[in-house]
């Protein structure tokens, strides 16, 4: 590729699910710089300090350049051949589901379709599941159960719209940044607009916040059944809205009452002041948005959280209005573009459902792909387990370090080890994952690849190369139909280009026949080069290219669901004490994200600039129990699990509740003595979405060394 050193290249920022637009620019001597894009509708020109380093961290150090099997330097023909032979031959003795993708939200839009047109479609498992799993599952779930898709109905202009956002688990100021600033730059617009946060740490988010609600871990169902009792008790129901517009309000509303006000209290470790405060407001405030996030999603019950907090907004009516919903921001750069290709094992393509023959005979159809799976597939953490105990055979990871990031790491670890066949694709050539792969298959980088990504609005933006492809680095859409090729599948991946993709996706989104869905892109169906090359981020649905021309798309406006009677569904929810310290581990551990750092530092590690922010791991332990465990601020401290250790520095801090800890998840063995946090945590999940509880994690704390 030709460098043009005049020309800024309008793409997106591959951190968080905000999607913000950036604008690149390679110097005549080579140098990048970034901006952020004054005309991009999710920042209008703003970046946070990530996304403005950006420049900082596309350097070439420790990339994985050459395809490699067993150690040694392969060619392309070599290594693609050994990938797609072993796959086929396990296939052919041990079945399709004894193979398996884990992908990722880091992955564009187009990797996505053809990594789950493969495995969905082809291998005839749907055994691909992603690192999304870990972020917006109970979303996901929480959405089909209430609205029967997953659709998020709201947009990033409700929360400057809003008179009242509650913030639920989300610590917006530092792991959505350009989000929070909007939100504050509309605060100083109209300084009568209300801030809650639902938090058990006192994060920096606090700072905006009118009220902080710092909860007990896991207190969310009981908060928020507790409110619609509140709401039904007195009078604050939209009734009209409640009858027309939904079913099954009479036994959400009998299982919330099964706790009075005192009740909730103790649950939620509030007064009952402050929940009085807080309900009365919620009650008055007709333009509320509830914001959540990972502290609602990453639980054991998460899936119940986030219907909890939809059924309050059915029961006011406030879903579909300016400045008004239930909005579920998402943690990856294209989580969203993932669960609209299907990249989750119990997903089909464009929103469809695995279990709907319906939509599995379109898809198989529209794919000519007479294997298509017919079940749901496994999900992470199961999908791990099934490599521990031997029944998957091959497994494919995709741009995204296990080993480090899900939980029971160890357990993890020992699995992909043990595994007979893995092969990863990626952009580093040392991860901790890369290092177990039998073949490993250099990918693109950001800057070096074209695709879309969807962020959490909905907004489709394209990502564009500006850097040429280093060494033998190949998009991952390229390498995953190569390998399709190979295994005698080569009719369905014919595509020479990522529009061709996007195209195919797009065809397929717009179907006529099998009742009214949410995810419609079929204005792009046939889209040509020339036209995806200019594409404008868009919010779908997009069915007739009328979406383009208006600022915002907001769904359930009129009223109408994806239910089969057309009306949401409010889902009883009873509040469970759950209760897993005990003697030996009495802590109770929240892993989370600070603000300059992403995932497993693999990217963010290589900036200076950033790794000034907080230099080092650490834990924040409440002065009670930093005092009862003899612990000093600034101690290095051992914190253990059943399943592993590390070891950080102690940040005494009344910011965090007592009996809890909090640490950030980012450091690994890699960049910080015993630092890979989710040795720690467990594979405990949500029974409906299969997301893990790394919020909730029985540990114990001692003092390791005088500072
Ligand atoms: Fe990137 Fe998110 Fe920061 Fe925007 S807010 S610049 S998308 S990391």
């Amino acid at each position: 590729m030709e460098i043009d050193a005049a020309r800024e290249v309008r793409t997106t920022c591959p951190y968080c699910g905000v999607g913000c637009g950036v604008l690149a620019k390679v110097a005549a001597d080579g140098q990048v710089s970034v901006r952020g894009d004054p005309d991009h509708p999710a920042n209008f020109g703003r970046l946070c300090s990530k996304g403005s380093a950006l420049a900082e961290t596309i350097d070439l150090d420790g990339r994985l350049l050459h395809p490699e099997i067993d150690g040694r330097r392969a060619g392309w023909d070599e290594a693609l051949d050994r990938v797609a032979s072993t796959f086929s031959q396990t296939i052919a003795e041990h079945g399709p589901d004894s193979v398996a993708f884990y992908v990722s939200g880091q992955l564009l839009t187009e990797d996505y379709y053809v990594a789950n047109k493969l495995m969905k479609g082809f291998v005839g498992s749907a055994n691909i599941d992603t690192n999304s799993r870990l972020c917006m599952a109970s979303s996901v779930a929480g959405h089909r159960r209430a609205f029967g898709s997953d659709t998020v109905p709201g947009t990033y202009e409700d929360l400057e719209l809003a008179d009242l956002i509650v913030l639920v688990g989300s610590n917006l100021a530092w792991c959505h940044p350009v989000l929070y600033q909007r939100i504050a730059a509309a605060r100083e617009k109209r300084p009568e607009m209300k801030i809650v946060l639902v938090d058990p740490r006192r994060t920096m988010t606090a700072d905006i916040a009118d009220m902080h609600l710092a909860i007990a871990p896991d207190g969310d169902v009981a908060l928020f059944t507790g409110l619609l009792a509140y709401l039904g008790q007195h009078n604050a129901l939209d009734r009209a809205y409640v009858t027309e517009r939904t079913t099954g309000f009479g036994q959400a509303l009998l299982a919330a009452s099964t706790l009075d006000l005192a009740g909730v209290a103790e649950a939620t470790g509030l007064s009952e002041d402050e929940l009085g405060r807080f309900y009365s407001l919620f009650a008055r405030t007709e333009k509320t948005v509830t914001v959540y996030s990972q502290g609602v999603n990453q639980s054991s019950s998460g899936t119940d959280k986030v219907n909890a907090i939809i059924n309050c907004h059915l029961a006011t009516g406030r879903i579909g209005k300016p400045g008004a919903g239930p909005f579920s921001v998402t943690g990856q750069p294209n989580a969203m573009g993932g669960r609209e290709v299907g990249g989750m094992a119990n997903m089909l393509a464009a929103h469809m459902e695995i279990e709907n023959p319906a939509h599995r005979a379109r898809v198989r159809r529209f794919w000519n792909a007479p294997a298509l799976a017919e079940q749901p597939g496994l999900k992470a953490v199961d999908m791990f387990k099934a490599v521990a105990d031997g029944r998957i055979k091959a497994l494919w990871i995709m741009a995204t370090n296990p080993v480090d990031s899900m939980p029971d790491a160890d357990a993890v670890e020992a699995a992909i080890k043990a595994c007979p066949f893995v092969v990863v694709s990626d952009v580093l050539a040392s991860t901790d994952t890369v290092r177990h792969a039998h073949v490993r298959l250099p990918a693109t980088a950001w800057g070096e690849k074209d695709g879309t990504v969807t962020n959490s609005e909905r907004r489709i933006s394209r990502q564009r190369a500006f850097l040429p492809a280093p060494g033998e680095a190949r998009p991952d859409w390229w390498i995953v139909a190569e390998v399709a090729r190979l295994m005698g599948f080569g009719q369905g991946f014919a595509h020479v280009t990522p529009a061709q993709i996007f195209a195919e996706h797009a065809a397929l989104s717009a179907y006529e026949n099998d009742g009214a869905r949410d995810f419609d892109i079929g204005a792009y169906a046939g889209i040509e080069a020339e036209e995806y090359d200019a594409l404008a981020p868009f919010q779908w649905p997009e069915k007739d290219g009328q979406a383009a021309r208006s600022p915002s798309t907001r769904f359930f406006a009129n009223g109408n669901f994806y239910t089969p009677d057309g009306k949401a569904r409010f889902i009883p929810i009873r509040p469970v004490a759950e209760t897993r310290t005990d003697e030996k581990f009495s802590l109770i551990l929240n892993t989370g994200r600070v603000r300059d750092h992403w995932h497993t530092m693999t990217r963010t590690g290589k900036s200076p600039r950033l790794s000034q922010h907080i230099a080092e791991p650490f834990a924040e332990i409440h002065p009670a129990d930093a005092q009862h465990f003899g612990i000093g601020d600034a101690d290095i401290v051992r914190i253990s699990s059943p399943r592993g250790e590390v070891l950080v520095r102690a940040l005494v801090t009344s910011r965090q509740r007592q009996g809890s800890l909090f640490a950030p998840m980012h450091w690994t063995d890699q960049f910080a003595a015993k630092g890979r946090l989710d040795a720690l945590t467990a594979s405990l999940t949500d029974p409906v979405s299969g997301q893990p509880a790394l919020k909730h994690v029985a540990v114990r704390i001692e003092r390791f060394a005088a500072k």
